[in-house]
């Protein structure tokens, strides 16, 4: 049995599908993440084809410097699946044929009006003095063997039936090895990069084993990741880096970006309404994606070629022959119209050169314009992202959002977590 605090935990996953690029070993992801809320902390993890020597060295390497094996995948009743052969082969102990199991997979088969194939039968052996887990969604039933000290769990592969087992017959026996739960906070970021952050919270960073924070950069957003085992204690951090990052921090909740601008706009009972050129409806998209959204999103024209924005939109046809159509005068015509026209309280446009072809020395690609408009006035940024068309695009959306929330923010709102 395990008891110390210390102990090493191995995720092993079996499946050669898992050494291809179309297969994920997403279980893993999930069991460590269970594993972090128990406090305990992972220490290797590896996938191993469907292969015999291969399966062998990789349990003879692990074996020695782990107390806790989890192996997931390679229960099932094929000829590839070798996951429970290879354990008994290592630690010498005997598969033994149990009658009940061999009875609880004939009826699974019985109830679905099949046959049992004979290949199945191999899946009623088990390691000798395994204590078997229950499949409540398949065949393949999971083994828990004990070994010199050491705990070793045979999950089954497909996430349905690993998700069950785990959380039915294994979380339940973890629990006396938790050192508390971990306590988890995210704060999303705009408007700043990894670096600039990193440089604000320089004397504030933090890495203890029970306080951990740690930067995650997506393309317009950073993450602060913040875990612990102590509530006060992360709450504590939480509130100095708050106090450092002011009004760049959007949500402390997890909500995204357009969620915390619907919140806003449900809040102050007011609409919005979007044109739309280099993000193609990418910014109407995100907004509509909140649940709830018609209770304030009005209308959204993607008015792409320049002749949509005269006809459509009514711009002047002058204003885009004299700056074109990338242009601040451009998205500040677009917001105003789009606002006017679908009788929004707020409009966001945005024009640009989202690449990677099309970009002039004067207009490189990257280049963006959004536009606010509200009734009493309205506000241009200029912008220069980098990245492929797709990242240009979602950081044009993310900008027009982090323009709308912080018009908001600055007119004495609370911050994003206090606006549900
Ligand atoms: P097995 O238990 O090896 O027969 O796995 C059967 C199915 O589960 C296959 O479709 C695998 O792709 C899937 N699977 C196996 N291991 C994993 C894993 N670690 N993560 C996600 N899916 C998996
Ligand atoms: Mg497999």
């Amino acid at each position: 049995m395990i008891d110390s605090k210390e102990k090493k935990i191995e995720i092993m996953a079996v499946g050669s599908e898992l050494l291809t690029p179309y297969f994920q070993d997403t279980n893993s992801l999930y069991l460590t993440q269970r594993l972090n809320d128990l406090g305990m902390k992972v220490n290797s993890k590896s996938i191993i084809g469907d292969n015999w020597n291969d399966l062998l060295y990789s349990i003879q390497k692990s074996l020695p410097h782990s107390d806790l094996i989890f192996a997931i995948g390679g229960l099932g009743p094929t000829q590839d699946d070798l996951t429970r052969e290879a354990f008994s082969w290592v630690l010498k102990k005997d598969l033994i044929f149990k009658k009940e199991l061999y009875r609880k997979i004939e009826q699974r088969f019985q109830k679905r009006g099949l046959p049992m194939p004979p290949v199945n039968k191999k899946q009623a052996y088990i390691i000798q003095g395994a204590e078997v887990l229950n499949n409540q969604n398949g065949t393949a039933p999971g083994l828990w063997v004990q070994s010199d000290s050491k705990d070793i769990v045979l999950l089954p592969g497909p996430p349905h039936e690993f998700k069950a087992m785990f959380e039915q017959s294994v979380w339940p026996r973890l629990q006396e090895y938790k050192q508390g739960y971990l306590r988890r906070k995210i704060l999303k970021i705009t408007g700043l990069t990894e670096s600039r952050v990193e440089s604000l919270l320089s004397d504030i960073h933090v890495r203890t084993p029970n306080l951990n924070l740690s930067l995650v950069a997506y393309p317009g957003q950073i993450e602060i990741h913040l875990t612990g085992f102590s509530q006060k204690k992360v709450e504590e951090l939480k509130d100095s880096i708050l106090n450092r990052l002011q009004d760049n921090v959007f949500s402390t909740e997890g909500e995204e970006l357009e969620e915390i601008v619907g919140n806003l706009l449900v809040q102050k009972e007011k609409s919005l309404a979007v044109a739309e050129s280099c993000t193609g409806g990418l910014l109407a998209h995100r907004i509509t994606n909140i649940s709830g959204s018609s209770r304030y999103f009005m209308d959204g024209v993607v008015a792409y070629s320049n002749e949509v924005k005269k006809e459509l939109l009514g711009l002047n046809p002058e204003l885009i022959d004299k700056h074109g159509a990338v242009s601040p005068q451009v998205a500040e015509a677009m917001a105003k119209r789009i606002r006017e026209k679908s009788e929004a309280d707020f409009a966001l446009s945005t024009t640009g050169i989202a690449g990677p072809t099309g970009g002039t020395p004067q207009k490189p690609v990257g280049l963006t314009y959004i536009g606010l408009s509200w009734k009493g006035g309205t506000q241009v940024t200029r912008n220069y992202f980098l990245g492929t068309r797709e990242i240009i695009k979602f950081q044009t959306t993310q900008k027009a959002l982090d323009m709308l929330w912080r018009y908001h923010y600055h007119r004495g709102n609370s911050r994003g977590k206090d606006t549900k």
